[in-house]
């Protein structure tokens, strides 16, 4: 599964630009005996056709990103962010272009850069090496799009990299498909890759509406606060699922939350509750589409969220991927 992971956060895919991502997928699936499909928007599913329930996990492939607003005449890039990206975490970051252009990020204003609470985006830009505005429309243009460059690192039990939300998710539901077993499946089951999360949950809205499933299930990282003394919340890195039960957009079905709890017990899988008042995940769409999915959450607890260098447990991503698998092929209603 690690290697699954590199791939995919190596590869190109800010909200809307997903399909690097997508035909890393559809490459490491094509020998499984599944339907595969692409909706209009983008959403990539896979259909494991079976008796029972329907069920939607989800997991999304776009990642955070910039995008370029304006050249400047010494061909400095002048840039918004797609999605949830932080001012603070910016400054000295390297951006990756699709077309493999890379530029560092600093701040006009030398003064400010001693009182980060003050950054403005306005005031950020992205050095390409480019000596004019000439020079660096051969090679970028409004709105062209950006990443963190993705260094992907293991370190102890560790990953650092950027864009592991969500690519793990991705990582973790292509372990699942590689592992089902279809003649146990207990759910007329898809797995869907969506689009457009980090601006909107857009992707997990148009495929939930398309599948109508009755129970759904997203996958995706939940910021883990145990690198501080007092902890900013309960999660912990290494210390298993995180079975959400609030989040910024919702609070998840009771029913389905209880039965995945159950599961993790009866399987010995260690877990862990989580409850965190900001963000969001393809759940809360979920949710409330069409007359509403009885709809659950599982995250991988993760340090620092939306940066350069976000860290996981390879153990949790483990413990998920096997948890998943299990709750299709055991549960029963
Ligand atoms: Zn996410």
């Amino acid at each position: 599964m690690i290697d699954t992971l590199e791939k995919l956060v190596k590869a190109f895919g800010p909200s809307s630009k997903e399909f690097e991502v997508k035909k890393v997928i559809k490459d490491l699936v094509k020998n499984i005996d599944c339907e595969t499909d692409e909706d209009k928007f983008g959403n990539l599913v896979l259909h494991f056709k079976a008796g029972g329930p329907k069920i939607m996990l989800a997991a999304h492939l776009d990642s955070i990103g910039i995008i370029v607003t304006d050249i400047d005449k010494n061909g400095l890039l002048h840039f918004s962010q797609i999605g949830g990206l932080r001012t603070s975490f910016l400054l000295g970051s390297r951006i990756l272009f699709e077309n493999g252009i890379e530029g560092t990020v600093f701040y006009e204003d030398r003064d400010a850069l001693w009182e980060p609470k003050e950054f403005k985006i306005e005031k950020f830009f992205i050095d390409i090496g480019a000596k004019s505005k000439k020079e660096a429309l051969e090679k970028v243009n409004i709105g062209s799009f950006g990443v963190f460059y993705p260094i992907f690192s293991e370190s102890f039990d560790r990953i650092i990299a950027p864009s592991l939300d969500d690519r793990v998710g991705c990582a973790i539901l292509v372990e699942v498909a590689k592992n089902l077993k279809k003649k146990n499946l207990k759910f007329d089951t898809f797995l869907v890759f969506t689009v457009q999360e980090e601006v909107g949950v857009k992707g997990a809205r148009t495929s939930t509406f398309e599948i109508t499933p009755e129970y759904g299930i997203a996958v995706d990282v939940t910021t883990a606060g145990d690198y501080t003394e007092p902890k900013i919340n309960a999660i912990e890195l290494g210390k298993g699922p995180a079975i959400k039960v609030m989040d910024g957009g919702m609070i998840t079905n009771i029913d389905l939350r209880e039965r995945l709890i159950k599961m993790a017990k009866k399987e010995s899988i260690l877990y862990q509750l989580e409850v965190i008042t900001g963000g969001t995940t393809d759940a809360f769409a979920m949710q409330i589409t069409k007359d509403g999915v009885k709809t659950a959450a599982v995250s991988v607890p993760t340090r620092y969220v939306h940066t350069q260098g976000e860290v996981i447990d390879k153990n949790d991503i483990k413990n998920i991927a096997v948890l998943l698998k299990q709750f299709l092929e055991k549960e029963t209603f």
